[in-house]
């Protein structure tokens, strides 16, 4: 999100007229870049590190500065942090240890030149000095971001009001934000999880995280994701985010997630609602607890011809979800 745009204009309509191209030549064809080829995180060896991959400081348009940023997510427990401010880089060196890691980002907001409004890309190890020209055409941005070795995650889709087509005028990002907390906290608009679907649905497999996009310090800690990786190292985090290994959350913690013997399964911390979702009209399966309960597990046997992918969401009595990335059966 860039709060500065949005302050600038009067409402949510203006912001998209803002946003819209300015006689931007059409872009290139989407590059057929590799798709995401996911993992199970749950039959990974690895730890559990709790990450913010959606973060601003002073450096942009965040409150406060690059070192107090870093140490508020420290402080609630964060061992991963990527600062992915505005159009521009960070200099990170000396904010890692053995038991912290720190990424450097960017958000960019390409615009088309097809009548879609910008994307928001966050893009995901960066070396920095890092510049982009805000005036290339989106796909060609996003072909330098991984020419330099970057991970592209897409951004809030439903704050920037994209529909799936719009989305796939573009190839290369390997996940999407189901959760952006800021965009729900001030706009409503912070799920991605339709759009999550009709990717997968289209065969574009994504993993999704859940990220603060924070900008104010009191906006901290409302939404995160989970990476399953061997070690904290910045080449084994960014291994595990290219392949998936990780889950959303913006409140329950998932424990377990598999499929076994033609079962679906998951375990989780205590809910009042499991869903199992999956491609197909009419798709999903839910299961609920009993008033004033909660359950923690959910088991479903798949049908002799099972669903192309299933996902998982947790939602616990306060109604905050965590999300499972999709398995192929
Ligand atoms: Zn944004
Ligand atoms: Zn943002």
């Amino acid at each position: 999100m860039d709060r500065r745009l949005f302050l600038a204009t009067t409402g949510v309509i203006a912001t998209h007229a803002a946003i819209r191209p300015l006689g931007i030549a059409a872009q290139s064809p989407p590059q057929d870049h590799p798709q995401l080829t996911p993992v199970n995180p749950f039959e990974q060896e690895g730890q559990w590190y709790k990450g913010a991959f959606h973060v601003h400081t002073t450096t942009s348009d965040g409150d406060v500065d690059v070192p107090t940023r870093i140490a508020e997510y420290r402080n609630l427990g964060y061992a991963i942090v990527a600062v992915t401010d505005h159009w521009k880089t960070n200099d990170l060196s000396g904010f890692s240890d053995e038991r912290f890691l720190a990424i450097s980002g960017m958000e960019a907001h390409p615009r088309t030149g097809t009548g879609a409004p910008a994307h928001h890309l966050v893009c995901l190890d960066l070396p920095h000095p890092f510049e982009l020209d805000r005036n290339l055409p989106a796909q060609e941005l996003v072909d330098r971001v991984i020419a330099a070795g970057g991970k592209i995650i897409y951004a809030h889709p439903y704050w920037t009001a994209h529909t799936i087509e719009e989305m796939s005028e573009i190839s290369g990002f390997i996940g999407v934000e189901v959760f952006n907390a800021v965009c729900q906290v001030r706009w409503g608009k912070g799920f991605g999880n339709v759009h999550w679907d009709q990717a997968l649905n289209k065969g574009m497999m994504l993993a999704a995280m859940a990220t603060d996009d924070v900008h104010s310090s009191k906006e901290i800690n409302n939404g995160w994701t989970m990476i399953k990786a061997p070690g904290l190292g910045k080449s084994e985090v960014m291994e595990a985010i290219s392949k998936g290994s990780y889950y959303a959350s913006c409140g329950p913690t998932i424990d377990d997630f598999r499929i076994k013997d033609g079962v679906v399964s998951i375990q989780s911390s205590p809910a009042s609602q499991i869903r199992f979702q999956f491609n197909g009209a009419g798709a999903g399966r839910v299961f609920n607890a009993e008033e004033g309960k909660t359950i923690q597990a959910a088991h479903w046997k798949l049908a002799a011809s099972p669903p192309k992918w299933i996902r998982a969401e947790v939602i616990d009595i306060r109604g905050r979800y965590a999300w499972t990335n999709p398995l192929r059966t």
